[in-house]
Parts: C-alpha cells; structure tokens; sequence
C-alpha cells in the first residue's frame, strides 16, 4: 500500500468472451439475490466512523468540550461528502450515510450532500444494529472513516468498539481475532451485501484486504506510527481519493461477494481485567439470562453463536 494512492484493482479483462462474461454477471447478480438489468436502482449504504476520518489522530468524537471537535467534525463530513460524490458519479440512485460515530451524533446535518440520506443516533431494536435502516435492495456498504482493530501497532486509533474508555475488548472468530471490519463486513454479510470499500489508515486498509480480498477498494488516508501518533494527508486530498474509490467501488460492486461467517461459529472476547469482565457478562445476562458465552478465565468470555445477530457479542 502507498499512501496517497487509492487501491484499485482493474475491472477484469474478457470483453472478448461476450457471453461467458455476460452469464457470469448474471449469475452473480441471481447469487446475492440482488436486483436485475430491469431494475435500475443503484443504492449504496455508507457507514462512518469517527477515528478513521483524514486529519484526525484523537478520540474527539468522546468529548464535545475538546476546542477542536467542530473542526473535527467538518473533516469527517468532509471524508462522507467525497465518499457521496463518488456514488453519485458511478450512478447511485440512492446514498444512505449511517453515523456509527460515540453515539451516532457526530456527522453535521447541515453539511451532508444534499443528494444523501442521513442515519443518527443510537440503534436499538435492529436485527443488526450496526446496519440498522440497510437491506438487500443495495448493492454495497461503503466503510469511511474505519480504524483497525484493538492491538494493530500501526493502526491510528486502532480498538475494537471500545476506544477511549481504556477497557481494550478484543474478539475472534473460530479463533481468528478480528475487528470491527470484520464484524460489520458479516452484519452486512448476513443480509447478502458486501463490503465494497474501506477508507481509514493504511493498517485498517491491510486488514480489510486481507480479511475481504484484493478486490476491495481501498482508500489510505493516513500513517499511524503509534497509539498516539500519525502521518496524515491533506483533507483536500483525500477527497478527491476517496470520490475516486467510492465511484470505482461502486461501479464494480458485483466484484465483491458478501462475507458470510458459517454458523455456528466460536466467538471469544477479551479484557484487560477481570473487573471489565464481569461488568460485560453481568450486563449480558441482565439483558438476555440464556446469552450462550461463558467465562473460560477471569477476563475471557466464549461462546458457541448460531444467530447472526449474536455473532456481534
Ligand atoms: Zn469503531
């Protein structure tokens, strides 16, 4: 990966070959049980988060009082905004924004693109919260402003659902620690959609290629160098990259098939202390008395899921 460089891979060759290729479009649009030629809407779902947008390298998102959150705001709406662009130019018909931001609270109303549909607030109730108001009329989800999970030494921000508040959570898949991306990429799996691109740090932009394959755009806009510290590009850069990588992305959305975790599946998470587990489980079972994990040591909870939706844990 070079930063300042949008990953693209090239739309794949075989004009030549008319009706293989044709058949093979069509099979993979009958596959995801997505829309046909006579259908033409062409909607994309965008999710943000606040610790991967260009120019930001803090946990702002966590406290309105910090001097630089309106500033910080405008960069993350400025990522979006670029992101809506680059669907609008591969044809989008619909461009939904869902703020998964602390709270769902941080995009500016005023200031999203005026051809976008805005999601805030707190999700509950969802069958997947995380993607609360998508489903399987659209063709992708656009991740902006990601980060890489808890642990990357070079991720900028890097955590897994649980940045500023110190307690670390960290989580695998049938033994295979993952992080966020992952957890989204099979939210939207469960409902046929891929992942079509992923905007944040070049470490967040590694571990969503490797998790979801070369195919996927992907969009650096930034270096981390530690915990606390980044080589970030220019927002006027940026934006153009990422309008570069959303068009692209979606004009190839049927390069990316949905990732689709096999149930039942072995979820583990941990925290730094045995405190924070416990804080964890007895919220669980508060919610949910048969939630399936159980302790396995004093800071790690596992469990045997079959639904798509406790997968999240
Ligand atoms: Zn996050």
């Amino acid at each position: 990966m070079n930063l300042g460089k949008v990953n693209m891979t090239r739309p794949r060759a075989g004009r030549a070959a008319g009706v293989v290729v044709g058949t093979a479009v069509l099979c993979a649009a009958v596959a995801c049980g997505a829309r046909t030629t006579a259908d033409k809407s062409l909607k994309v779902f965008i999710v943000v988060d606040s610790e991967g947008p260009s120019g930001i390298a803090d946990y702002w998102a966590h406290d309105p009082r910090d001097p630089f959150y309106p500033e910080k705001r405008q960069l993350l709406m400025g990522d979006v905004n670029a992101a809506v662009e680059g669907c609008l130019a591969a044809g989008a018909t619909e461009v939904v924004v869902s703020d998964d931001t602390k709270f769902g609270v941080n995009t500016i109303p005023e200031l999203i693109h005026p051809e976008a549909k805005l999601i805030t607030g707190r999700g509950f109730g969802s069958p997947v919260p995380m993607l609360q108001g998508v489903d399987s009329s659209f063709a992708g989800v656009i991740l902006v402003g990601t980060h890489a999970k808890e642990g990357t030494p070079d991720g900028v921000l890097a955590h897994t659902f649980t940045g500023a508040s110190g307690k670390h959570r960290r989580y695998w898949y049938n033994g295979q620690e993952i992080g966020e991306i992952a957890i989204y990429a099979s939210a939207a799996g469960h409902l046929g959609l891929p992942i079509i691109m992923v905007a944040g740090c070049e470490a967040t932009c590694r571990e969503a290629r490797e998790l979801l394959g070369n195919d996927l755009v992907t969009v650096a806009v930034k270096k981390g160098f530690n915990p606390g510290r980044a080589l970030l590009l220019a927002p006027k850069k940026t934006r153009v990259m990422i309008a570069a990588g959303a068009k692209e992305a979606v004009t190839h959305a049927r390069r990316m098939k949905p990732y689709r975790v096999k149930l039942p599946i072995t979820v583990r998470v941990q925290f730094p202390n045995k405190e924070f587990a416990d804080e964890y489980e007895s919220n669980h079972r508060r919610k949910d008395p048969k939630w399936p994990a159980r302790r396995i040591d004093d800071r790690t909870l596992e469990g045997t899921m079959t639904s798509p939706v406790d997968i999240i844990m």
